[in-house]
């Protein structure tokens, strides 16, 4: 087996693989930046952890995240708290993950697993139609192949998405045009509680606090023409965004930048085809959805999970890793087009008119499967997305869904 790319999925992928007897090689270019984004870690990514028996390593290093808030203006609060996911199959926590020392975790059990490594960048090339194969040059930087090719090669490169270029396999693009900018401060005010990760809604998008074990990880996402109007360089941008928010200057009197700024752009990719005869992708290589919600570290760990069972059937795999993306989108939707927060409003509205034990129940149900769906436990849930769509009608009688959007 071949896996290109040592990110979060590859080498997860690597060690799940070697787990089975399989001997695997793993190619990796350590192109790493030291400032990644990714730190925001939902709880489906911790039996993934356990699995790998990196929890224990994990928890040394990260921080405990108990939930997460949605701030939609200066004196309005949504928390969601993991706890509410206990009696589940979910742990009640997550965490926050300072990568790329948590990426490095990842690496280690696959070399404690005995993955034979390759420090360069590999190259493929085609074959036909619809095959593809590493070059000979790359070939022969393994020489325990023996110049075989591996049975299965598989893309892990993240958002170079060697596969799709190679084949020229199309991308499903979202509908958002935006940038994202972050950096680690220090001197920001403690989100509460400890650990928590606050989600703001921005004149012009919205931002996160990620708080890590000894720095804050602040970014602001916005379309990209609001961007161009805050500054010339991302500093700019990025100190304006903060100063004019009322929430994040008030937090951020006294801050201290740590690091450089890291900007992201045109990350909403999903590929088309996410496998072929002989090869496979996963992770961001088969497609990232939207930071909002946070599910690209689990989406890069499950697709790994997912294609090590199904490795006699990739077409099984490709088509349950579409249906998780497209479930995650449909999910996140639901933030970017306010109809989870007017569904939220309305809910308060319903609870001071009608207040009872029926409606605190019907308020922790609906919460208890919303936490559900964007932990990444149930995310994909037929019902789940159902009562969504139900329940987003008659709060939109209540509250304008338009006026809570995310631009
Ligand atoms: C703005 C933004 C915010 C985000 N925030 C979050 C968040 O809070 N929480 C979350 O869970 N996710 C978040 N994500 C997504 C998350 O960062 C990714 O989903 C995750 O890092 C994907 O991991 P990966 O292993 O697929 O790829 P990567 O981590 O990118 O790893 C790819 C690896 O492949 C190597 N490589 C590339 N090409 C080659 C080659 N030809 N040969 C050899 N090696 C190669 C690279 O050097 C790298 O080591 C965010 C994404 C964006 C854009």
């Amino acid at each position: 087996m071949g896996i290109i790319g040592s990110g979060p999925s590859g080498a997860t992928l690597a060690s799940l693989l070697a787990m089975k007897g399989i001997e695997v090689t793993l190619f990796d270019d350590g192109r790493r930046p030291d400032l990644v984004v990714g730190e925001s870690l939902i709880p489906a990514v911790i039996p993934v952890l356990r699995k790998l028996g990196l929890e224990e390593r994990a928890a040394a290093i990260c921080q405990h995240k108990p939930g997460v808030t949605f701030t939609l203006n200066a004196s309005e609060r949504i928390d969601f708290c993991f706890q509410s996911l206990a009696g589940t199959v979910m742990p009640t926590y997550a965490y926050n993950a300072p990568r790329p020392a948590f990426d490095n975790l990842f690496d280690v059990r696959a070399d404690e697993l005995g993955v034979k490594r390759v420090r360069s960048r590999a190259k493929i090339e085609r074959v036909g139609q619809d095959g593809l194969r590493l070059t000979a040059e790359t070939l022969a930087q393994a020489p325990w192949l023996q110049s075989r090719q591996p049975d299965l090669i598989v893309d892990s490169t993240g958002r170079t998405r060697l596969f799709a270029h190679a084949m020229e396999i199309p991308a499903e693009v979202g509908p958002r045009k935006d940038v994202a900018y972050f950096a680690h401060y220090s001197g920001f005010e403690e989100n509460q509680p400890r650990g928590q990760v606050i989600i703001g809604r921005l004149a012009d998008g919205w931002c996160w606090r990620i708080p890590l074990r000894d720095r804050l990880s602040v970014g602001v996402v916005m379309n990209k023409d609001a961007a161009a109007h805050l500054g010339a360089t991302p500093e700019e941008r990025l100190e304006a965004a903060i100063s004019r928010d009322p929430l994040l200057a008030a937090a951020g009197q006294n801050r201290r930048r740590l690091t450089e700024i890291a900007t992201y752009t045109n990350y909403q990719l999903v590929s088309a085809r996410g496998s072929g005869p002989g090869w496979a992708m996963t992770g961001d290589a088969f497609g990232f959805v939207d930071p909002m919600l946070s599910p690209g570290m689990h989406l890069a760990l499950h697709s790994a999970e997912l294609l090590a069972e199904n490795l006699d059937d990739l077409a099984a795999y490709s088509r349950e890793m579409r249906k998780l993306i497209r479930a995650w989108m449909g999910l996140i939707e639901y933030f970017y087009d306010g109809r989870i927060f007017a569904m939220y409003q309305s809910g308060m509205i319903f609870e001071r008119k009608f207040p009872g034990k029926v409606t605190d129940a019907l308020h922790n149900f609906f919460n208890g499967k919303v936490a559900c769906m964007a932990s990444g436990a149930t995310t994909a849930s037929r019902f789940g997305h159902g009562m969504l769509e139900i329940m987003s009608r008659p709060a939109g009688w209540m509250t304008d869904p338009a006026t809570l959007a995310i631009r």
